[in-house]
């Protein structure tokens, strides 16, 4: 074999797995259809560490996220990672949100995810000029600087000896005795192959496709494609907020409210929305005929904010194995021994709390790929 492991996809999760498996392995490939690293969702999102407290109890996202939190804490006070645990706060704007906010506070306690209960006073204490007449405050929520994060995953991943190998896309992936042939395309239209005995699909809104390659089809594995769009809150309202600001979610988890975030640099943006795509489309154009509606559902509990203090930011795209209206799915990691694919391990559908859980990720991958030896 010529690698003992293949990574595809350098995004955050397929970083951190890079980094964790070239530790203690050797003849580690890292490919990247780029010629950088996280060009995709792990650049276009609201950089939150997630407090795990949504997902149902026992589900890979619950126990991921919160472990992956305090992995994510402790590493970037190791390599100097720029984050700010600032909390967050969910905010009930009406009694219908304040009937919900006790069952939140019950299913994050299932999760092992403390809230704090505040009144109208409290909440004005934190943050004077947002309106809630309840809120939730959780002390672990935080925001991190995810380029920085990847940059440190490259540089311990180059560290350890891996070869990341950028501006190559794989296009075709075969099952031989003991492993798997993987068949490249690099950026000047050169084709190659390469074998290689583990093979981790880490490759996000296309991690279908790549496990189809491989002769893994399943309905329950297709991604569809859900975007959601920022605004940016103009300077100098930016600074009437310190942490992030969430309402009550929606039923089914599709997406958790248009909510403030706040950036390393001291910048707020509102959102992400949740839209479906018709199609499996790159398409990050930000609607601007949806300020409207984006202000409207943020002034609910941001009472300072007019029409005119948005402006467009960015778009991303989850990779959701979730359709529309159906209920929440869980993140896919599997090694595929049991459908005849031994040392090919998929990760699919691996939406928010992706970039939260990374680090959790990266060790359960490890001991999957450790089992299938
Ligand atoms: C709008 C939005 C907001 C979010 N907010 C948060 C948040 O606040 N907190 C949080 O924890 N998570 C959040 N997430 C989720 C998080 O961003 C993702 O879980 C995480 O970035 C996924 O990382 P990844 O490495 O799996 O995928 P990606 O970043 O998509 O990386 C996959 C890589 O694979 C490469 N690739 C694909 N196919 C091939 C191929 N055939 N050959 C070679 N390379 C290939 C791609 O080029 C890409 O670089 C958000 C996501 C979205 C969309």
């Amino acid at each position: 074999m010529d690698a003992d492991v293949t990574i595809i996809g350098a995004g955050v999760i397929g970083l951190a797995v890079a980094e964790k498996i070239s530790g203690s392995f050797s003849n580690i490939f890292l490919v990247e259809k780029y010629r950088t690293f996280g060009q995709e969702t792990s650049s276009r999102n609201s950089e939150v560490i997630h407090a795990g407290i949504y997902y149902p109890q026992g589900s890979l996202k619950a126990k991921l996220c919160v472990e992956g939190k305090n992995l994510l804490y402790d590493y970037c006070r190791k390599f100097d990672i720029p984050f700010n645990n600032c909390g967050k706060l969910i905010v009930a704007t009406n009694d219908q949100e304040v009937s919900v906010i006790e069952g939140i506070k019950t299913n994050a306690a299932k999760n092992g995810v403390e809230l704090n209960v505040l009144d109208k006073d409290q909440v004005y204490a934190l943050e004077p000029n947002i309106f809630a007449l309840k809120a939730l405050f959780s002390p672990t929520t935080g925001v991190v600087d995810s380029h920085s994060l990847m940059k440190r995953f490259e540089t311990n991943t180059l560290n350890n000896g891996a070869q990341i190998v950028y501006g190559s896309e794989v296009t075709g992936i075969r099952k031989i005795d003991s492993g798997y042939e993987i068949r490249l395309l690099d950026a000047d239209g050169n084709e190659f192959s390469f074998t290689s005995a583990v093979v981790i699909n880490s490759a996000g809104l296309t991690s279908d496709r790549v496990s189809e390659m491989a002769g893994i089809v399943d309905e329950i594995l297709k991604i569809h494609f859900c975007k959601g769009e920022y605004f940016r809150i103009r300077p100098p309202k930016n600074k009437l907020l310190k942490r992030l600001v969430y309402p009550v979610p929606h039923q089914n988890m599709e997406g958790i409210g248009i909510h403030v975030t706040i950036d390393m640099g001291g910048g707020v943006k509102l959102g992400p929305d949740v839209t479906y795509l018709d199609s499996n489309i790159y398409d990050y154009r930000v609607d601007t005929s949806k300020q409207e509606a984006f202000w409207r559902s943020a002034m609910r509990f941001l009472p300072f904010l007019e029409f005119e203090d948005l402006v467009p930011e960015m778009a991303g795209i989850r990779p959701k194995t979730q359709r529309p209206g159906d209920p929440i799915r869980d993140f896919y990691i599997r090694e595929e021994s049991e459908r005849g694919f031994r040392g090919f391990v998929n990760l699919v559908g691996m939406e928010s709390p992706g970039l939260t859980s990374c680090l959790a990720i990266a060790n359960y991958v490890h001991q999957l790929v450790i089992n299938s030896k």
